[in-house]
Formats: structure tokens, C-alpha cells, sequence
């Protein structure tokens, strides 16, 4: 935590020096002392140090200053900082001035000149003020602060990116606050592009990428090396857990992840039947720990990076970024999971961000506390989806297309769905609108038996309606089903033959697909289990079929 500011302006040098040498003499250990030439140059320095959350807890400010005067520069300063202790040093001929600003703009003490000695005449009445000021102040957030919209798409995804890569930040909701306003005027110009992410050592990032993002706060998003023996995209279960194994066998291992680690994993807010946790462990608990861990082997985890390509080029694989960087090395682990599919219903896409959501968006949770929400869904995803936000909505309604949930949901969400009062599960119900004026404010649902519509009030909705695996990016080099999931081990051979093109003097391994060295796990594998212990099960195993692979390159 920076230290809080000593603010003390004065347009004679001479004074402006001799009291910033006296209050660094006595305050330095605890305070930053900062000096400013004139009232308006002072204002731009609070209003800096504001955007970076910096305290300040005094201003001691000269009352005779051309342009604008001591009190002048007062009244403007304690609008951005309306805790400081404010004290005017004042000539003789002043005390009427002094007087009027007490009453004015509650002056805390007025000092006339000189202070000599300080010790006598100086530091007791600081002391004292700054006792009182520490009293009351409220600790600043030191951290990163994002400013913006609720109802933004850009601003969820900056607060959904910087949560799921664990990075803390404080949310400063415009809507909410003058101050965050008059803020956001003075960083944006009053442009108002939300959101705005404000670092702590005075930067400002306007609507940020999320690659620009993972670079300001610290994440890796280049290679370190130009060549790896194994190369992983995907940095969820499967992903992980080949890098984890990969790295701790010595294997010169990067993964590649488009977002943060976790994949579909990390947005899960309890995974309850992973094994070794019997009270159950959040997805990001869960992400954090293998990523953790995985670096410590000596993985590489670069983030905000996107494969948009995979080449054979023999003996090599290359996997080619969104940023045209090119990755090199023996074996690919392609991890990529699944995205989650599109709801086709009218309103949805212009209302996204604004209180539509896919998936379960936990950082929106408080936002809609006390207030209804819909879960679309009926898989064990919608489920975990629907208890967590019974904990903080008044009432879920979740609504599921089949019959009942049992066919598509673990009987434990079942019967602890069945068991809380304020979720109702609407069978047999599809959603046919989302309606709203820059926000949410219903769904129209259809009952599929009886045709009959109606309109749910309803603030939020989250969307779980299933997902598609996330594999365009191998084109036409590895196999494919009709869905789009890859092909390997013993589905690529047909009639007992290998595929065109398989140079390997053997078949292929369990996981590898069609291209010798290049292997697939987790749920965008053809024929996979679609849960967490499935895909770390099958990451994990991968790595001993690439070590037998690598012994023939
Ligand atoms: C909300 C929810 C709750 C769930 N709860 C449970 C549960 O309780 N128990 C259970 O067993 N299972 C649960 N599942 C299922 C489980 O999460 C998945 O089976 C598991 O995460 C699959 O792991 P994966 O590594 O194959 O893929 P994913 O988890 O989908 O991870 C893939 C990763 O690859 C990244 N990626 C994709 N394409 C690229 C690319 N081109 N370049 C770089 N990176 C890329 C993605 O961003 C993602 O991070 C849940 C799923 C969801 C959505």
C-alpha cells in the first residue's frame, strides 16, 4: 500500500521548499510529501493520484496565490478528497480570510508564517490533524480497479477475465457513484468508453483487450523458448493435467490458453464428484492449483492467446497463434474442450451483458441479489448454475425442455434442486424472447405441451443449453466427427488400417489422432467421458503415449 500524501502548494519557491523540507523531516516515515507551484497545478496532481487510489490525508495550502487562492483551491480539492485535513497558511493580514473558510468549507486550522520553530509551532497541530484524519480514514484499495457499466458486455468480460486469471480488482459500478463519474471524465476526457481499468501505478486502459489485459497485470502471453516437446492448447482439465505431467517429466512443456485457465471447469461453482473432495472444490479453486502446479514444474502457461492453426511440417508441429506466432515443437496435446452453444431466441443477442449471460458468470452474482433470475438448462451444469445463484437471487426459476430433470442431471442436483425453496424447475418450457430496454426486464417462455406462452419478470438470465467442441482450428490436418470432435486411436483406422497419410510404423496410440504425434484429450476428444476427472484422467495418460512417441523422433 502506497503511502498516504501530504499535499502543500505554494507559488513562492522559496516557501514551497521550506515546508516541504520541514514536513519531510518529521513525516517522511509514514507520508509521501508532494509539492505543486500553483492551485491549478496541485488540482491535476489530486486528480491523478485519485485515479490511481492514492490517499491523501492534508493539504497545506497558501492562501496567497495569484489565479487561484488557497481557499479557492480548496473548495475544488475537497470534492476529490473530501477526508483531508485542510489547514491555509496564512499571513498576519489573513486571519479574516482564514475565518471565512472555516466556516465556508470547514478549515481544520490556519497557520501563519513562518512556523519557526516547527517543532513548537508546526508538527504538534499536523500531528494531531492526521491522528484524526488515520481516525476516519477509510483504507483505499491499493489494487486494480475497474470502472464501468453493470449492463456491458465489455465491462463483464474485463471482470470475467481478470476473476478467472485470479487477478483481485475492485469494481467501481458509474451507475452508482458521483465520484467514479467525475473519475471517469477525468481519465476518459469524457469520452466514456467503458470500461476503464485503472492500475496502480497510474496507467489507465481504455475498453481493453483481453490480451492487452493479461500483459499490463503480469501474465505470460509470449514463448519463452523456440522449441518445446510438447505443445498443449487448452488450458482446462485435460489441458492442464498434460502439462502438469508433461513438465514433471521433464518434457520442455507450453500450454496455450485463449482466456485463463480452468476452461469449462473454472466457471463451475462447487464440482462436487471430483475425487479427494468430499465437501467439493470450485472450479477455479481447482484451476488455480493445477496451474500452480504445472508452473512449478516448469510449464509455460501463456494466456490471452488463441491456436488458430496446427501444421505438420516432419519431424515438427507447429501451432500457429492469433498473433501469427508460431509454436514449435514434437508432440501437440490438443485440450481445447467445448464452447458453449448460442440460445435462438428473439432479444437475446442485443440484451447479452446486460443481464443475459452464457454460462454461470459468477461475478455477476451480487449484482442480482435479491432479485429474480432464469437458468436454461437441464444438465448438471444448469443445476450448479441454479443453487449458486439460489444463495443470492430471490427466487430461480429454471427452465428445462425435457419432461424432467432426472434424464440429463446427476440425482445428488436433482434432489438438492428439489430440495430448495426458492428455485422452481419449469418442465417442458423453452424461452421464446428476451425483452428489455437497455436492460433485461423478462423472458416470454412456451410450454411445449400445451403452446401456452407468458412473460417472467425476471432480471437475469443464464444460459446452459449444452456446447460444441471448440476444434475448427485443426482444419483439415485431424480427423474429425460430423460434431466436430477429433478422431484418435482406434477411430481413425478403417478396417484395421491405418489413415492416409500415418507414417508411423506402428497404429495409433489410444489418444493420438491421425497425425502421428499429435494427440487429443478431454471433452473435445471423440467418444470422451465430459467430466473433470475424465479429462484430467485422459491429459494425464496422454503423456506417457507422447513419451514412447518422442522416442521415435
Ligand atoms: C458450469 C459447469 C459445471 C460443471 N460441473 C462439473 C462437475 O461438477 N463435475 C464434472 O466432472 N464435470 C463438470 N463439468 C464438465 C467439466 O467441466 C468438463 O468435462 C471439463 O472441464 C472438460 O475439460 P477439458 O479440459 O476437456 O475442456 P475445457 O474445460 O472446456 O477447457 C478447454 C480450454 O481450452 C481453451 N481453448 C479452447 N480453444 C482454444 C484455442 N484454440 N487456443 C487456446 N485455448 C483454447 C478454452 O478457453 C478452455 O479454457 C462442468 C461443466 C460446466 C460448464
Amino acid at each position: 500500500m502506497s503511502k498516504p500524501i501530504l499535499l502543500t502548494v505554494d507559488d513562492d519557491p522559496e516557501v514551497l521548499n521550506a515546508i516541504e523540507r520541514d514536513l519531510r523531516q518529521h513525516f517522511r516515515t509514514d507520508y509521501r510529501v508532494v509539492k505543486a507551484a500553483s492551485g491549478a497545478q496541485a488540482l491535476e496532481t489530486i486528480t491523478e493520484l485519485k485515479q490511481r487510489g492514492t490517499q491523501v490525508a492534508l493539504f497545506l495550502v497558501d492562501e496567497r496565490m495569484p489565479h487561484m487562492t488557497g481557499t479557492q483551491f480548496l473548495v475544488e480539492a475537497i470534492k476529490i478528497y473530501p477526508d483531508a485535513r485542510k489547514v491555509l497558511l496564512t499571513a498576519y493580514a489573513d486571519t479574516e480570510t482564514a475565518i471565512t473558510a472555516i466556516n465556508q468549507i470547514g478549515l481544520d486550522h490556519y497557520l501563519m508564517k513562518p512556523w519557526e520553530p516547527p517543532s513548537v509551532r508546526l508538527y504538534p497541530v499536523l500531528e494531531d490533524l492526521l491522528s484524526e484524519w488515520h481516525a476516519r480514514a477509510r483504507p483505499v484499495f491499493d489494487g486494480i480497479r475497474v470502472a464501468g457499466n453493470v449492463l456491458s458486455q465489455a465491462s463483464f468480460a474485463v471482470k470475467d477475465f481478470l476473476a478467472s486469471n485470479h487477478v483481485p480488482y475492485q469494481w467501481l459500478d458509474m451507475d452508482d457513484e458521483a465520484t467514479v463519474r467525475e473519475l471517469l471524465s477525468g481519465a476518459a476526457g469524457g469520452a466514456f468508453r467503458l470500461p476503464l481499468v485503472f492500475f496502480p501505478d497510474g496507467t489507465v486502459l481504455v475498453q481493453p483487450t483481453t490480451r492487452e489485459l493479461a500483459d499490463k497485470v503480469g501474465l505470460q502471453t509470449r514463448a519463452q523458448k523456440p522449441f518445446y516437446d510438447l505443445i498443449v492448447v487448452g488450458g482446462g482439465p485435460a489441458g492442464l493435467a498434460g502439462a502438469v505431467y508433461g513438465a514433471s517429466e521433464g518434457l520442455r512443456t507450453i500450454l496455450v490458453e485463449r482466456s485463463a485457465p480452468g476452461g469449462q471447469a473454472g466457471t463451475s461453482s462447487k464440482i462436487e464428484n471430483y475425487l479427494g473432495f468430499p465437501s467439493g472444490v470450485s472450479g477455479a479453486e481447482l484451476a488455480r492449483r493445477a496451474a500452480t502446479q504445472a508452473k512449478r514444474f516448469g510449464a509455460e502457461i501463456i494466456t490471452a492467446q488463441e491456436a488458430v492453426e496446427i501444421r505438420r511440417e516432419d519431424p515438427y508441429r507447429k501451432v500457429i497463434l492469433g498473433d501469427g506466432t508460431e509454436l514449435t515443437g514434437y508432440a501437440v496435446l490438443i485440450a481445447p474442450g467445448m464452447e458453449v452453444r448460442r440460445l435462438e431466441a428473439a432479444g437475446c443477442d442485443s440484451l447479452l451483458g446486460a443481464g443475459v449471460y452464457y454460462g454461470a458468470a459468477l461475478t455477476e452474482a451480487a449484482t442480482y441479489r435479491g432479485q429474480d433470475v432464469i437458468v436454461v438448462g437441464g444438465a448438471n451444469s444448469a443445476g450448479q448454475g441454479a443453487m449458486f445463484f439460489s444463495l443470492h437471487a430471490r427466487k430461480v426459476s429454471m427452465v428445462v425442455r425435457g419432461p424432467n430433470l432426472s434424464a440429463t442431471m446427476s440425482q445428488y442436483l436433482v434432489d438438492r434442486i428439489a430440495d430448495t425453496p426458492n428455485v422452481e424447475v419449469l418442465t417442458n418450457t423453452t424461452i421464446v424472447a428476451a425483452r428489455g430496454d437497455g436492460r433485461l426486464e423478462s423472458v416470454t417462455v412456451a410450454n411445449g405441451t400445451s403452446g401456452e406462452r407468458r412473460d417472467l419478470p425476471v432480471s437475469a438470465m443464464f444460459i446452459f443449453i449444452g456446447t460444441a467442441p471448440r476444434t475448427s482450428f485443426c482444419g483439415d490436418l485431424v480427423m474429425r466427427d460430423r460434431q466436430g470432435y477429433v478422431l484418435t486411436g482406434r477411430d481413425v483406422m478403417t478396417d484395421g488400417r491405418p489413415p492416409s497419410g500415418w507414417t508411423a510404423g506402428r497404429d495409433p496410440y489410444l489418444f493420438e489422432t491421425n497425425v502421428p504425434g499429435i494427440f487429443c484429450a478431454g471433452d473435445a476428444r471423440h467418444g470422451s467421458g465430459k467430466r473433470v476427472a475424465a479429462a484430467v484422467g485422459e491429459g494425464s495418460a496422454t503423456v506417457s503415449m507422447i513419451h514412447q512417441y518422442l522416442q521415435s523422433v
